[in-house]
Order: structure tokens, then C-alpha cells, then sequence
């Protein structure tokens, strides 16, 4: 289980909606974001709801236009999540959202860099404790309106498209933490996103050295869930494998259960969260293979379904990997010449034929699913580490360039 780097902590919500931390001592905070209009109230809502219902711990809406800060306040009486304001150009939007009652903001330095008007959203957000999260994009990085700067920066990427592009995030990101720095506040979240899984990897490496703020980690605009799942995986996996990273959200151009969905299961794999669903090994099968596995597979999984406790299930088609999947279990079937044989934590409790399999395999699972509720018998696998037991360390150069500039100590962890 990964150990997790030591952060400050922010804390996102009220008592109406919850409140999620994120960074310190609290679990990977797990978020999607909605991808109806958020002035339509109704499908705002119910896609809110839906992701809160998949587990979802934050749920994100944006807000281009004065319809979709208004419908906030009607939004938030009708849900019990958290929400981010996600906030791109014009910084009145955020103020609009602050004042309807929105639990983070989300500013992006790539488009609002007017230091006067991201001065009044840090005002507004100190004044009701609202974390503003900064997030710089790889899409969005470039310079647009100096001219000068925009070719200096678009030649220098030539060079060395990826090592330029992380520098340039990483810089673009200790510009913009000036004004917070100067500003004195510091309940701040920061990503640094790209499409590109290598330039997520090297950006997030970098600023996890640099800052001690809690990290929104994302690979962006990944595509579908049947392509953008290993672009995303990759990157997220190795990042939280080596502890960075205290909240998530996995991109799909899909519905955004599919998000939380996959974000989950990442999170649990990883023993970052407490798996609350019934998990299922398989074998691939091979030459070796001495039933119908691929056939029974569907049918365990719907079956699987209805079992409310996270039981750890091992379907395996010979006696090769079988009984040590079976050791790790708590219950599992491997096959043998058109026979099964089933195991309840190690146990061996019956030996039936093919046809019989499926229906012996859940009569198990479901007894032992009772005992479980019961409390007469543990699950394996729950352990979930969530403590950041490792000092942060020395950091480098993002926070030692801003204290220099403004002549204070470093800001004490909280
Ligand atoms: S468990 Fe047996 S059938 Fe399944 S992949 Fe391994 S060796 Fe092949």
C-alpha cells in the first residue's frame, strides 16, 4: 500500500452537503464533473445525484455563463454532495458562485490572470473558507495574448516538447501562487493536466517537490473509456503508487459514472479505499482450461451484483493457479476435468459437477456474505492506508522562489 506524501489539508463543504478533506490525513478524495448544462437544473441534479450514488465524494459543474451561477443555489438545496465551481475566463463567475454557495473554486491561470480580479476571488473565497483549486491545463498553458512570450514559448517546445511543456506548467503554476502567497492564503489545491500520461507523470513529480498543497491528479481529454482507461490509469497508478495525489478524476468522453466507476476501482486496487462491492477474480483461461469459464464468467458477475457485502470472489479454470487463489479468497472455485472445487477462506467445502458450479458457488458466497453482516466471520483485504506517515521533505524550488520574492518564512503545514 502506497504511503502517501505528506500535504496540508483542505476541507471542502458545510453540514448540509458533507465535508471531504482532502490532502493531510484524509483518504483520496474521488471526483467527476457534470456534463449537462448546469442551468438545466433538473439534469443537473439528477447527474449529481447518480455520480453521488456511484460514490462519487465531489462532484464539479461548470459555469460559462451568469443562467448556470444562478441555478447553484436551487442545485445545492437539491443535493448532499459537496460541489466545485469550475471557472474559465471570466472571474465573476466565481464570485457569482461563492455567493450561491459553491464549496471550492476552480480557477485555471491560462485564462483569468488579471492579479486584481484573482485577488477578489481569493477575498470572497477567505471570507466563507472556500478552497480555490489552481489548475493549470497543458491546452491552456501556452500564452495567448503576448505575442512575444507565444513564440518564445512555442520555439522553446520544439525543442523538447515534453521536458518544455512540464517546466512551463510548473512555472506558469509558481506565478500564479504568488498571488495566494502574497495574499496569504493558502487553502489552495493544484493540478497540472495533459492529455499526454508521460507529461502528468513528469509535471505532478515536479510540483509534488516544490509545494506541499494537496494534488487534483487527471490525465484530460482522454477519450472514451475503451481508450482514454490505460491513459489515465497509467498515469493516476504510478502517481498514487508513489503516494502523490489526494484527490481524483478520471476523464471520459461518457457518462461520468463511468468516471467514478473506474476512479474506484483504482483507488481500491491500490488499497487507497475501503472496497464496498463484491470483487471478482478470473483466470484468462488457456490450454489448460477444463470448463466453460469465459461462458460462466457473465453469470457470476450478474449474480455478484446482488451481493451486498465486498466478498473477494476467485473463478479459476485448473488446478494451476486454483488453490492459491483460493488461499487468497474468501470464496473460490477452480475447475478440474468438468468438475468444481470450492473453498470458503482456504476451506475446501465441496467438490460438484460443471452444471452444478454456479449455483454452489453463490450458496456459499451468499452464507458467508450473512456471516459477514453477522459479524461472525472477516473479510480479506480491507486494510486501507490512509495515513501520510512520511515527513514532505526538502522542497524546491516553488515555494523557496516565492518566499524569497516576498521575503517571509515558509508557511507552516496544518
Ligand atoms: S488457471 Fe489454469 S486454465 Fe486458467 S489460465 Fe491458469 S493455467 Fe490456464
Amino acid at each position: 500500500m502506497p504511503i502517501r506524501r505528506k500535504t496540508r489539508k483542505i476541507m471542502v463543504g458545510d453540514r448540509q452537503h458533507g465535508f471531504v478533506g482532502i490532502g493531510g490525513d484524509a483518504p483520496v478524495a474521488l471526483q467527476s464533473m457534470t456534463s449537462t448544462y448546469t442551468y438545466d437544473i433538473d439534469a443537473t441534479v439528477k447527474q449529481i445525484n447518480a455520480l453521488h450514488e456511484a460514490g462519487a465524494d465531489l462532484v464539479r459543474v461548470a459555469v460559462p455563463d451568469k443562467r448556470d451561477t444562478a441555478a447553484l443555489k436551487e442545485i445545492l438545496k437539491q443535493v448532499r454532495i459537496p460541489l466545485i465551481a469550475d471557472v474559465h475566463f471570466h472571474f465573476e463567475r466565481a464570485l457569482e458562485a461563492i455567493e450561491a454557495g459553491i464549496h471550492k473554486i476552480r480557477l485555471n491561470p491560462g485564462n483569468i490572470k488579471d492579479r486584481p480580479k484573482v485577488e477578489k476571488v481569493i477575498a470572497a473565497c477567505r471570507e466563507r473558507n472556500i478552497p480555490i483549486r489552481v489548475g493549470a491545463n497543458e491546452g491552456g498553458i501556452i500564452e495567448r495574448q503576448d505575442k512575444g512570450q507565444r513564440a518564445e514559448e512555442k520555439a522553446a517546445l520544439e525543442r523538447d516538447y515534453k521536458g518544455k511543456m512540464i517546466s512551463i506548467m510548473v512555472e506558469k503554476l509558481e506565478e500564479y501562487l504568488r498571488i495566494f502567497a502574497d495574499n496569504d492564503f493558502y487553502d489552495v489545491v493544484l493540478s497540472a493536466k495533459s492529455v499526454d500520461p508521460q507529461i502528468v507523470l513528469g509535471a505532478y513529480s515536479e510540483i509534488s517537490q516544490r509545494f506541499d498543497y494537496p494534488l487534483h491528479l487527471g490525465v484530460t481529454h482522454a477519450g472514451p473509456p475503451e481508450t482514454g482507461r490505460i491513459r489515465s490509469v497509467v498515469a493516476l497508478g504510478a502517481l498514487l503508487a508513489q503516494g502523490i495525489g489526494d484527490t481524483i478524476r478520471i476523464s471520459y468522453a461518457a457518462d461520468p459514472v463511468y468516471e467514478i466507476e473506474d476512479g474506484k476501482e483504482l483507488l481500491q486496487v491500490l488499497g487507497l479505499r475501503l472496497r464496498t462491492e463484491p470483487e471478482l477474480i478470473a483466470c484468462p483461461t488457456c490450454g489448460r482450461i477444463e470448463i466453460d469459464l469465459i461462458a460462466m464468467m457473465s453469470e457470476v458477475r450478474r449474480r455478484l451484483a446482488e451481493i451486498p457485502v465486498p466478498v473477494k470472489v476467485a473463478v479459476m479454470g485448473c488446478v494451476v493457479n486454483g488453490p492459491g487463489e483460493a488461499e487468497g479468497s474468501d470464496v473460490a472455485v477452480f475447475a478440474g476435468k468438468h468438475r468444481g472445487v470450492i473453498y470458503v477462506q482456504g476451506e475446501q467445502v465441496a467438490t460438484v459437477t460443471e452444471d452444478q458450479i454456479l449455483d454452489r458457488l453463490f450458496e456459499e458466497v451468499r452464507v458467508f456474505a450473512a456471516k459477514v453482516q453477522r459479524g461472525e466471520a472477516t473479510l480479506k483485504n480491507q486494510q486501507v492506508n490512509i495515513k501520510p506517515p512520511d515527513p514532505i521533505g526538502e522542497l524546491g524550488s516553488g515555494w523557496d522562489k516565492i518566499r524569497q520574492e516576498k521575503g517571509t518564512v515558509l508557511p507552516v503545514l496544518r
